[in-house]
């Protein structure tokens, strides 16, 4: 089961003419099972942050590590191993939007059925499994479009763990979400938590931050300002 490491990571971007660094100088290490919040206002490098951990984004500078192993040399070596070390949910919505909820799940499972030489039932199982682990069962046959915006983070989330990741990396999935929909997907989080899944998430929803009392990470200006274990929104030590 992995440990991330971060060694000195900095990644630049050119804004106007102009290199800016969105991360920089980081140093972190986020052991296997725990539920780390990374905070700070808009810009201050979070989804940045987050797709250099899961592997999307190579830094300039620095070194990460998933456990002994650099990750962006499993990337480049192994890509579907490392890929499937890493569930995901980005900021945009990203269901396929011409496909039911169990051909989006299907696609993705695929990765990883091949790996685990599971035959076609074994991935309709598991389709159904997670929808019920996101309280989504019986939505096999609907569309995107005929979901709430909740409904979609749920099947987003259910297609995330899909393949049963030791890391789960989600960025803004509560953005624009009502206090019931946060509340839930919160609860789902903290069972897949429960379960081993070492859980990253960038969130705006400070209040939940400080119901649940996890590690908290505030980034400003693309540095680590804030890492507390059992933190609150803000927090800073
Ligand atoms: P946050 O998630 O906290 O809003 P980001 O990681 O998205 O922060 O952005 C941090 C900084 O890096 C911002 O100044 C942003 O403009 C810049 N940035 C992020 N991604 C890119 C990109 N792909 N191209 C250019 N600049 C980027």
């Amino acid at each position: 089961m992995p440990t991330i490491t971060l060694e000195n990571v900095s990644k630049f971007y050119k804004n106007d003419h102009r290199i800016e660094a969105a991360v920089r100088e980081v140093d972190l290490t986020i052991q296997q099972g725990e539920f780390v919040f990374v905070v700070g206002s808009s810009g201050s490098g979070k989804s940045t942050l987050l797709e250099i951990i899961s592997g999307e984004v190579k830094p300039e500078r620095g070194k990460v590590y998933l456990n002994d192993h650099d990750l962006y040399r499993l990337m480049r070596w192994r890509r579907s191993s490392a890929t499937l070390m890493f569930g995901r949910v980005w900021q945009e919505h990203s269901l396929l939007r011409k496909r039911t909820v169990e051909d989006n799940l299907y696609t993705a499972a695929i990765l990883g059925a091949v790996k685990r030489k599971d035959s076609r039932w074994d991935v309709r199982d598991r389709v159904e499994k997670v929808l019920g682990i996101v309280g989504m069962q019986g939505s096999q046959k609907k569309y995107p479009a005929e979901l709430t915006d909740g409904e979609v983070r749920r099947v987003e989330l259910a297609r995330a763990i899909i393949n049963s990741p030791p890391i789960l990396v989600l960025d803004g999935i509560t953005d624009n979400l009502d206090e019931d929909t946060i509340w839930d997907l919160f609860h789902i989080l903290t069972e897949i938590n429960r379960r081993g899944t070492t859980v990253i998430m960038a969130t705006r929803a400070s209040q939940f931050v400080n119901i649940m009392y996890r590690r908290v990470v505030t980034m400003v200006d693309g540095r680590v300002f804030g890492d507390v274990e059992r933190g609150r929104y803000g927090d800073v030590l």
